[in-house]
């Protein structure tokens, strides 16, 4: 056995790497909600430009190269919340289980949803409840509300819409897991863009919400920025333990640089709302096929055979998220990142080969 084995913790040891699967250069890659664009030539050079300038020899500055501000700005974030900016909302995830994990502390989640949930659950030492979803991906609230009083979990996590269904949950529900949670509730809006509803209205007026958003899902995942909007409570505790200059100036100057673009951004999403709608009907018309109602930059529908169709699209080059396996409620389940209009048409022609 390797030395090493005796001094990792058993719950890392039992963990597996977060696998990001190495794909050609040419392939349609749909597997991970990525926006299948960037910016135009002539706003690529302004950008090179900036980035050029950017101090890379210094800290990123305490106001982070004006990307508060911004978003702040470009999203109506309320006066009343914090934010707190991360190395993706991933790194945001981490850090508030680890704020909360006193012992004997609960981490509540829906399942299935975001599997890092569950994984930084593990990693602060936190014990985990999943509470399943019904078999439509809707919330389960009367058991949610029974988890809640018989757990008293300090966080809870919540995806809106949620990750890997697309489903919205109904906001009704949701405002009543939060009045009914003993402790802090994270409603993750990884998604909020392409969805109808947003809790960011509520941050900071409510001590235990804080609402979780990324630009990773509309079009910048290579920047890695995320932020958590809360109660100035909550977040003043959060500061102590993000690390001192998390995100980095290249990355802070390009998100400026997009947050103050965001008329192109708001396009793109515009514009792949409808892509999304053209995919699922496309879906929707194949025999025996059940397409989830999606509020996200991606389509989950039940096939026959997931496996097969899984294959079929690889062997034409596109790569989509096989979500058989992972979760008895994700049975023959796929995932379609919502691609271009080309790169769908392309996935719509192959599958019309297979039904
Ligand atoms: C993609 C995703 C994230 C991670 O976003 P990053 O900002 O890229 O770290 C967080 N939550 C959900 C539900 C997601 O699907």
């Amino acid at each position: 056995m390797p030395f090493i084995n005796h001094l990792v913790r058993d719950e890392i040891r039992a963990m597996s790497a977060y696998a990001v699967a190495a794909v050609p250069e040419d392939c349609i890659k749909l597997d991970a909600m990525e926006l299948p664009c960037r910016f135009p030539d002539d706003m690529m050079r302004e950008l090179a430009q900036e980035l050029a300038q950017a101090q890379i020899n210094r800290y990123p500055a305490p106001d982070a190269c004006g990307v508060p501000k911004l978003l702040r700005d470009t999203f109506a974030i309320p006066d009343a919340a914090q934010i707190a900016l991360g190395n993706g909302s991933d790194e945001l995830i981490q850090l508030l289980p680890l704020l909360l994990a006193k012992p004997g502390a609960k981490m509540l989640a829906l399942e299935p949803s975001f599997v890092m949930y569950r994984h930084n659950a593990a990693l602060a030492g936190m014990e985990y409840v999943g509470v399943p979803l019904n078999d439509d991906f809707t919330l389960n609230l009367p058991a949610v509300l029974a988890a809640l009083e018989t757990h008293r979990p300090a966080l809870v996590f919540l995806a809106y819409p949620n990750n890997p269904t697309g489903v919205r949950f109904a906001r009704e529900e949701v405002q009543a897991v939060i009045d009914a949670a003993p402790g802090v509730v994270v409603v993750d809006e990884a998604y909020g863009a392409f969805s109808g509803d947003s809790f960011l209205p509520q941050a900071g007026s409510e001590e235990k919400l804080v609402v979780l958003r990324t630009l990773s899902k509309i079009g910048f995942a290579g920047l890695r920025l995320g932020y958590a909007c809360g109660h100035p409570s909550l977040m003043g505790e959060l500061a102590k333990i993000v690390p001192p200059y998390n995100m980095n100036r290249l990355s802070l100057t390009a998100a400026a640089f997009a947050l103050r673009r965001y008329g192109w951004v708001a396009q793109q999403i515009a514009s792949l709302k409808e892509e999304r709608a053209r995919l699922s009907e496309a879906l929707a018309r194949l025999p025996q096929v059940r397409v989830f109602p999606s509020e996200a930059n991606f389509v989950t529908a039940r096939v026959p055979d997931a496996a097969a169709v899984y294959e079929a699209l690889k062997a034409h080059n596109i790569l989509i998220k096989k979500l058989h396996g992972s979760h008895p409620l994700l049975e023959q389940c796929l995932r379609f990142t919502v691609g271009s209009p080309e790169q769908n048409r392309q996935v719509s022609n192959v599958l019309q080969t297979l039904f």
